[in-house]
């Protein structure tokens, strides 16, 4: 492991060989190397020749060395050294056991060996083990009578032997545990080899039968294409001549494609007499191309034959293909004519003289059809390939700049130089105690490990943390990071022994190891939910089920969701459903059915009682029934087909009964490290139900931080705040993609975004029938329900028509009252401002993304909001959200006068505007400030557009949160 040699004297570390020694100075280096006793030897061949003796001794001899020289410090370098990081013990300093904390592995719970030198922390007990055995020896007399050296040599020896035993002892062991993992390494590598290059080859296997597919239908296109050109061009070649007496003739009279001739034509014969000028307008069989020959036509001077006719010629070039040319005659080119001679309607038609028998000619066209057919499809691929490139660029390299933006949000308490951790090299991490419980304490120790705590090196001793000595308020300490480490894992404390700690809420802080030999583990995730976007959506929690899983997923665990099988599921968006199998619970048979949404995998429970066979999600007089119903038989079918997932994930009143189900009925049976989080996604539904999950789940989170404190007040959560976490929802970034959604005019990304949202713009007024004008325009995309905030939304469509803009609504009320209140309003409003005000009452998602799309401002005047997707998605399209403060809008919209601050915090720019009031003055001075930026300042107005669109609200982050949560509840 690289080559930093300390000496031991001084304590400061070295680079390779010393350079500044001289010739009779001894060096101590540090090798640890039991299972590879070649690369001693490698290293041992590197001095050959360079007059440097290396003699090898047992490092655990180092101590008696130490004595004979009196050269050694009393404990270890000082400064950071191969012994400097890491675990560390000393001769008779055996580390003290500190308590056991949380999410800490008791240390002796795993392998003592260092992967340092080695030496040995029971030598204290070995002495007086032996100072024990010697009175009995010599009698206690003898010691107190006997010589030292005598007692001194037996006890040298006898700690040889003991020290011997115990090296011999750690090596094997960690011989052997390297052995083991290697060893597994080596098996999940080589199946996972197995499993690409089975990916691989089928894919390729699609890939050559979806190619010879193409050239089939390219073929049968082609074949198809050519009967029909032929069938019209028969009519055509009928009507063709090869020349029409005292009108037109083309000489020589003999010719063929490629060939220039000169066609004539009797200027006099027609509509065109008095015409200065006279131009050929033409085209080949039967217009194929279009327009293809424009030629100007002169005078022949045919004197000799001028009582026949005013006669003129255009030299023209046969097209290659040419069976029959097509023309017009006019007085002007094609965008300058007036008159034209066009034969009575039936235009001029020569026949080109065959120089191919006909079967020929057409099977060549064919052939050339095919081709181009192939180049065609050829380009199309190309395009798309590039395409998809590129929004796999993007999202890798949003995914990256968040993964930053997350190390660096949290630097006023915790980050680590370099902020990316390395396997293998050594990191120093940074805290500020003073945004934390820790603040003011006299000191502060750092306590870390590996890979979640199970790294098989165990928990570092506690180490002290200094002063960062940088004018911050920082401390910090250093480690070094094994190569086998995939996940760093910190908390501090006031004491070496523990005391006060700041866990992180009892997360625990984790930072990602990159470049390491090991990979995290997969977490086996199972959401009970009874929505689901797209197949069952109603609300925002059937995105979040989806995309929450679909981001889970994408980090490397497996996901799989338990779902009713609806009869009103949208089936078209369920791949490869297949039965399964089928299991009696609950006095009826329950058949179960497997198939991939979005690419997650889902189990669809279909019980034979036909509880879910009545044409909707929710709406029946029995919903709680037959979602308790679904609940119990989900746990069912995990108890029976012998899942063991690390996590259940339920949501809402709706599957909140997995939570005490699971606690009352299955954690005894099989389902034993199953561990049960709890989603809140709005408290207004089924508080009851909601406080008896958040009783027995092991971990409860609602939707955002905000509205997380917004309910710690309630009955059912505070108690429960020990475990309740905020969490922010994403939007899944491919479903919600500007630069890849078929309802967009211009495909756009932040780089276009002005030209995309233009023609959105445009299209969006052109379908809704408002007048095509560059006017402010303002989106409102949402349920018509109090929580919602109508009156506002009411207010803020007349204070947007005052200010000269345009508004689209697009929303639905379940509320038939409401509902008719805004038919009356959308009726008005059409009659007294057709031009700029649409309020379609409906649901329709294909139109809500062009809204997205083409508005200016989306507004979300929310009386209360959990989280709301709307202004996220809003971002995604580069339209400017304009909220209320409240729950989720507050933690993702940061508005531009007054969040700069809370913004930076969060490693952002501003990017909206919000209010607070829930009143018509609230909404105006957001409004009014956001469309006089319109007005005002366009250009910055834009650059906000590009701004907001760059952010990233999908699931990147907050997936990497659930799965800290996911992990915490498994401790
Ligand atoms: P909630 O779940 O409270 O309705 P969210 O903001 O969390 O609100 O989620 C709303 C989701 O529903 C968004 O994806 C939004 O685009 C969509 N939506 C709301 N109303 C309509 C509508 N009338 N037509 C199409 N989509 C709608």
């Amino acid at each position: 492991h690289g080559n930093v040699l300390a000496d031991t004297e001084t304590g400061e570390s070295q680079t390779g060989v010393p350079s500044k020694g001289s010739a009779q100075d001894q060096y101590l280096l540090y090798w640890f190397s039991p299972s590879s006793p070649q690369i001693l030897l490698l290293f041992q061949s590197c001095f050959v020749g360079k007059s440097i003796q290396l003699k090898w001794v047992s490092a655990s001899d180092h101590g008696k060395c130490r004595k004979k020289q009196g050269r050694m410090a009393a404990s270890g370098p000082k400064s950071s050294s191969p012994r400097g990081l890491g675990r560390r013990t000393t001769v008779g300093s055996a580390q003290k056991k500190t308590p056991k904390k949380n999410g800490e592995k008791d240390s002796n719970a795993t392998s003592t060996v260092t992967n340092e030198v080695l030496e040995i922390s029971k030598l204290p007990d070995a002495k007086a083990d032996v100072q024990k055995r010697g009175s009995t020896v010599l009698g206690e007399r003898n010691v107190l009578d006997g010589s030292e050296t005598e007692v001194d040599a037996l006890l040298e020896q006898e700690l040889k032997v003991e020290r011997e035993n115990l090296r011999r002892k750690e090596i094997e062991a960690l011989a052997e545990e390297t052995l083991a993992r290697e060893e597994k390494w080596r098996e999940q590598e080589k199946l996972a080899k197995e499993e690409a290059e089975r990916e691989r080859q089928e894919e390729e296997k699609r890939r050559i039968e979806a190619r010879k597919a193409a050239i089939e239908a390219d073929r049968e296109q082609a074949k198809a294409e050519t009967q029909k050109r032929r069938e019209m061009l028969q009519q055509a070649l009928e009507k063709g001549v090869v020349s029409a007496r005292n009108v037109w003739y083309i000489e020589p009279k003999n010719f063929k494609g490629e060939d220039k001739v000169k066609l004539y034509y009797n200027k006099s014969s027609g509509p065109l007499a008095n015409a200065e000028e006279i131009w050929i307008h033409g085209g080949f069989n039967s217009w194929v191309d279009g327009l293809s020959i424009v030629e100007k036509l002169v005078d022949a001077e045919l004197k000799d034959d001028s009582k026949n006719g005013d006669w003129w010629f255009a030299e023209v070039i046969v097209p290659v293909r040419a069976l029959v040319i097509d023309w017009v005659f006019a007085d002007g080119p094609p965008e300058g004519a007036f008159l034209y001679d066009n034969n009575s309607r039936k235009d001029f038609h020569a026949l080109v003289p065959l120089t191919t028998p006909e079967e020929a000619y057409w099977s060549e066209e064919e052939d050339r059809m095919f081709r181009k057919l192939q180049e065609e499809r050829r380009l199309k691929e190309e395009a798309m390939r590039v395409k998809m490139e590129k929004t796999a660029r993007l999202k890798a390299e949003t995914k990256e700049r968040t993964l930053k933006m997350f190390l660096l949000s949290q630097k006023d308490v915790v980050y680590t130089e370099p902020l990316e951790i390395q396997a293998g090299s050594p990191v120093t991490v940074l805290y500020n105690p003073s945004n934390t419980v820790l603040n003011g304490k006299p000191e502060v120790w750092f306590r870390g490990s590996f890979n979640r705590w199970t790294h098989r090196l165990g928990p570092l001793p506690p180490q002290k943390m200094e002063a960062a000595d940088d004018g911050s308020s920082h401390l910090k300490t250093s480690a070094k990071v094994p190569l086998d480490a995939y996940m760093m894992d910190f908390v501090f404390s006031e004491k070496e022994d523990g005391g006060m700690f700041d866990n992180k809420d009892g997360l625990d802080y984790h930072l990602p190891v990159v470049g390491g030999i090991a990979k995290e583990p997969p977490l086996h995730i199972v959401h009970i939910a009874v929505e689901m976007a797209p197949i069952a959506k109603v609300g925002g929690l059937g995105d979040v089920v989806t995309s929450l899983s679909r981001a889970v997923q994408e980090l490397s665990h497996n996901v799989d969701i338990i779902f009713p099988k609806y009869d009103c599921i949208k089936y078209n968006f369920v791949k490869d459903l297949q039965f399964n199998r089928s299991y009696h619970w609950g006095g009826t048979e329950i058949k179960v059915w497997h198939g991939k949404v979005e690419g997650v995998s889902v189990y669809f429970l279909d019980p034979q009682n036909g509880l879910f066979q009545r044409g909707c999600v929710y709406g029946c007089a029995d919903d709680a029934g037959r979602f308790g119903f679904f609940c119990h038989a989900a746990l069912e079918f995990l108890l029976q087909g012998g899942f063991h997932p690390d996590i259940l994930h339920c949501h809402d009143w709706s599957s909140a009964p997995v939570s005490w189900l699971f606690k009352d009925h299955y954690t005894h049976y099989g389902l034993i490290k199953t561990r049960v989080v709890f989603t809140i996604h709005n408290l207004e539904f089924g508080a009851g139900a909601i406080g008896k999950a958040m009783t027995f789940a092991d971990k409860a989170t609602t939707v955002s931080r905000t509205y997380a404190k917004e309910v710690a007040g309630n009955s059912v959560i505070s108690p429960h705040l020990y475990k309740f976490h905020g969490i922010v929802n994403g939007i899944d970034p491919d479903i919600w993609d500007p630069y890849n959604d078929n309802f967009v005019p211009v495909p756009y990304t932040s780089e276009n975004v002005l030209e995309g949202k233009r023609a959105a713009k445009e299209e969006l007024q052109k379908r809704l029938g408002l007048k095509s004008a560059d006017l402010p325009l303002v989106g409102i995309i949402t349920r018509l329900t109090h929580q919602k905030g109508i009156h506002l939304i009411k207010h803020a469509i007349w204070r947007t028509l005052e200010r000269n803009g345009q508004v689209v609504l697009l929303g639905s009320a379940p509320d038939p009252r409401i509902q008719n209140d805004f038919v009356n309003l959308a009726n008005q409003l059409h009659s007294t401002h057709g031009d700029r005000a649409r309020l379609v009452l409906t649901y329709d998602e294909p139109l809500s993304h062009l809204i997205y799309a083409g508005a200016d401002f989306i507004l979300v005047p929310s009386i209360f909001e959990p989280c709301g997707l709307t202004q996220l998605i809003a971002m995604r399209y580069g339209s400017v959200p304009v909220v209320r403060k409240t729950g989720g809008l507050y933690d993702t919209v940061f508005d531009v006068d007054h969040d700069k601050e809370r913004a930076k915090a969060q490693v952002l720019e501003p990017n909206g505007f919000s209010f607070d009031g829930a009143d018509a003055p609230g909404v105006d001075y957001a409004l009014n400030r956001a469309i006089s930026a319109w007005y005002d300042g366009r250009e910055w107005f834009n650059s906000l557009c590009k701004t907001v669109m760059e952010q990233d609200w999908s699931w990147n982050r907050p997936a990497l949160e659930y799965i800290e949560l996911y992990h915490s509840a498994r401790k």
